[in-house]
């Protein structure tokens, strides 16, 4: 009887999470941009004091990789145009440290902001920071992270949210909270939901057996104390 509650209790656990394991990425839209190819101003001048030349390279490779195929999760292939002009479509730039120049949480160490006409992007802003506080101590960005770092805001300028899976660029390692937009948190909310519901119902069903038992031995004592 206790064990069969407990399979109902998983398989409706199981069913609520489906949802977020079965589809392992979220999209912002899918086609985002009405033209191609997608012009990008890299900022090399308004740069941090801590800033690497060397940073600008892991940037051009990010643009490769996402004109390659990227993750395969786009349904078109991007075509890049570097150009000298700030009014391009993605302008990137390096700040110093996220939670201290932009007041970004921790753990944030970059972000993607679009902004739309209905569900196009008109402009992407990507702001990379090139290093962190670990306690008192700075830790300056490697070109390996720089690159992940910008894969992964690149894709959210693709149209790509955030991947369930660990192993896909877009799984979210260097930003853990997202200043992207709305939509993505609309998108998350019913996850949010579905776990609000499990727990309420584990709780629901602690209380009630544990009322069960309640009932059961003041029934008991009933007996026992009337003999
Ligand atoms: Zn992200």
């Amino acid at each position: 009887m206790r064990i069969s509650k407990y399979v109902i209790l998983i398989a409706v656990l199981i069913l609520f999470l489906q949802p977020a394991t079965a589809q392992d990425i979220e999209y912002i839209s899918t086609q985002p941009w009405d033209h191609s190819p997608i012009t990008v101003f890299i900022d090399e001048v308004n740069v941090p004091e801590r800033y690497s030349p060397t940073y600008k390279e892991q940037v051009d490779i990010a643009l490769e990789y996402w004109e390659r195929g990227g993750n395969g999760k786009l349904f078109y292939t991007p075509v890049f145009e570097v150009v000298d002009d700030p009014d391009a479509d993605i302008y990137i730039r390096w700040i110093e440290n996220l939670e201290e120049v932009e007041g970004a949480d921790e753990g944030v160490a970059g972000y993607a902001a679009p902004t739309f006409v209905g569900d196009k992007f008109l402009h992407v802003d990507i702001v990379l920071e090139v290093g962190n506080y670990q306690g008192f101590s700075w830790v300056q960005y490697g070109d390996a992270n720089m690159q992940e770092l910008a894969k992964h805001e690149l894709g959210h300028a693709l149209g790509l949210g955030h991947s369930s899976d660990q192993s896909d660029i877009m799984f979210p390692t260097y930003e853990q909270r997202d200043n992207l937009n709305p939509i993505l948190l609309s998108r998350t909310l019913p996850y949010i939901a579905a776990i609000s519901v499990v727990i309420i119902s584990i709780i629901v069903y602690h209380t009630i057996s544990w009322r069960v038992m309640k009932k059961r031995r003041e029934e008991i004592e009933e007996e026992v104390f009337k003999r």
